[in-house]
């Protein structure tokens, strides 16, 4: 008897180990053999492709620095020049009471359109890392000065709605100082905090989390009230872009490749950025200034967050294990605090890089969760891929997204009132999105009074058990091989 159940045992944890083998053989190849399936397959665009594909871009009038009260000034001017594609808001205040300003750029910049995608950029978290900031400047005049001239841009700006912060540290720009080359001036806020260690952290019995800042409050409510789909943390420093996961458990920080369950996604995403800029992409040091490079050679341009040093409570792994959200981090480049004269060349390196990195919001499965029946949407309905456990869940009239590479995916779409349906998707560099209606059945009454009294008899039992102490060895097997089995496939994040 015991016997068999133990081969009962073996037997589940065996089938388990090859879904999750099956799973994750994408997740676990090399970087390097992912960045070659990428460029074999075209999906990612070299400097000049996109010169080509895009177009010339005008220079920017004015290379120039903003302070809090210049870059108030100028949103509201770019607003009132372009008052049907734009709209402004605050996404809260800083410690000091300085809004943290957000540009919208669509076609429908007020409020969310079905079928459009979110995408944000956020930049100068650290306030003394200016390039991304003026970048943000730069890239919504360019955005909206090239609405009617080029017809990329159009396409782009009338698909999309691209939220633009410059700054979610106005505080400690002020602070800051123009010329700071590896300073920390100004990198923190008001109250001293580093706002890239303020979320919420992934382990935290391994590193507490802090209390959250106002501004890490800010874009903490900011990102759980609008469906964003993807986005970006401009930094300053390096030249290089670092994808999640950036915290793993470690007590003495070691160094560690830490992939996400979405790992070949991220690093499409990642590369998608450098190599589109002249020369991240490229292996060697990192910045121009030689004085400047630090001990770190990336292959691609691109860098686990954790294999190049432990983040925790950083902004992209909590957008991943919070939200429906991807985010990459990127360290446009070299010097913190660039001087004015330095800003054209930089912007030049970066501005085909910040259009397209924007552009893969589009490259996703998306479309509505609807009610067979009442033909209604199903807001809260799970969608998950090939067993992946990220599960992005779909938002007010059924709507959802889910970026994926190019490839064949088995999408399963589920929610507790309804009968679970899985389809077949296919994603190819001339489909490079697919749209797709999918029409849940909802369980029958009767089924559905019979799950929830079995749920409410298990929550009884749950109870029981969680208050009593195991003392026999094979219910210890139990409970841990279903955990094991739990941890696999509800996804490991919603245990954290
Ligand atoms: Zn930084």
């Amino acid at each position: 008897m015991m016997r068999s159940f133990y081969l009962l045992l073996l037997g589940i944890v065996y089938i388990d180990f090859l879904l999750v083998s099956a799973a994750d053989s994408e997740a676990i190849r090399t970087e390097k053999e992912l960045v070659d399936i990428f460029t074999n397959q075209g999906d990612v665009y070299t400097f000049d492709d996109l010169k080509e594909e895009v177009g010339p871009l005008p220079d920017i009038p004015d290379y120039r620095h903003y302070d809090y009260n210049e870059m108030t000034a100028y949103l509201k001017e770019l607003h009132k020049l372009y008052p049907n594609l734009t709209h402004i808001y605050s996404a809260g205040r800083s410690v000091n009471g300085r809004e943290l300003w957000v540009l919208c750029i669509s076609r429908f910049p007020a409020r969310h359109t079905f079928g459009i995608p979110e995408f944000k950029y956020i930049a100068n978290m650290h306030g003394n890392e200016v390039s991304g900031r003026n970048f943000v400047l730069y890239l919504a005049w360019t955005l909206l000065h090239e609405y009617t001239n080029n017809a990329w841009i159009k396409n782009l700006v009338d698909t999309t709605r691209i939220h633009l912060m410059p700054s979610m540290n106005p505080d400690g720009y002020e602070e800051s100082v123009e010329g700071d080359e590896t300073g920390v001036r100004g990198r923190n806020n008001a109250n001293r905090k580093d706002l890239n260690r303020n979320f919420p952290t992934r382990f935290p019995n391994y590193f507490p989390s802090q209390r959250p800042e106002p501004e890490t409050l800010a874009v903490i409510k900011w990102s759980r009230n609008v469906p964003f789909v993807l986005s970006a943390n401009l930094h300053g420093g390096s030249t290089i872009v670092n994808y999640p996961f950036d915290d793993a458990p470690t007590r003495v920080r070691a160094h560690k490749y830490t992939p996400s369950p979405d790992n070949a996604l991220f690093v499409r995403l990642a590369y998608s950025y450098a190599r589109a800029h002249t020369r991240m992409w490229k292996p060697g040091p990192r910045c121009v200034n030689d004085q400047l490079n630090m001990a770190l050679d990336p292959e691609h341009g691109i860098v686990n967050g954790a294999e190049w040093y432990i983040v925790p409570g950083g902004m992209q792994d909590w957008n991943y294990i919070h939200t429906n959200c991807f985010e990459v981090t990127v360290e446009t480049n070299c010097v913190k605090f660039p001087r004015k004269s330095e800003m054209k060349w930089l912007w030049d390196e970066n501005k085909y890089a910040l259009l397209f990195y924007a552009a893969q919001v589009h490259n996703a499965i998306t479309g509505f969760v609807i009610d067979k029946e009442t033909r209604h949407g199903i807001p809260n309905a799970t969608v998950s891929i090939d067993f992946r456990s990220k599960i992005v869940s779909s938002y007010d009239g059924g709507e959802f997204w889910r970026l994926a590479n190019i490839g064949e995916y088995e999408v399963t779409f589920d929610h507790p009132m309804y009968v679970p349906v899985t389809k077949k998707v296919t994603l190819t560099k001339e489909k490079r999105s697919a749209r797709v209606q999918v029409e849940l059945t909802r369980l029958e009454e009767e089924l559905l009074n019979d799950v929830n009294s079995r749920l409410a008899g298990y929550d009884e039992e749950h109870s029981r058990y969680s208050r009593s102490t195991f003392n026999s060895q094979p219910s210890l097997i139990l409970v841990f091989t279903s955990l094991l089995f739990i941890s696999y496939h509800m996804g490991a994040h919603q245990l954290f």
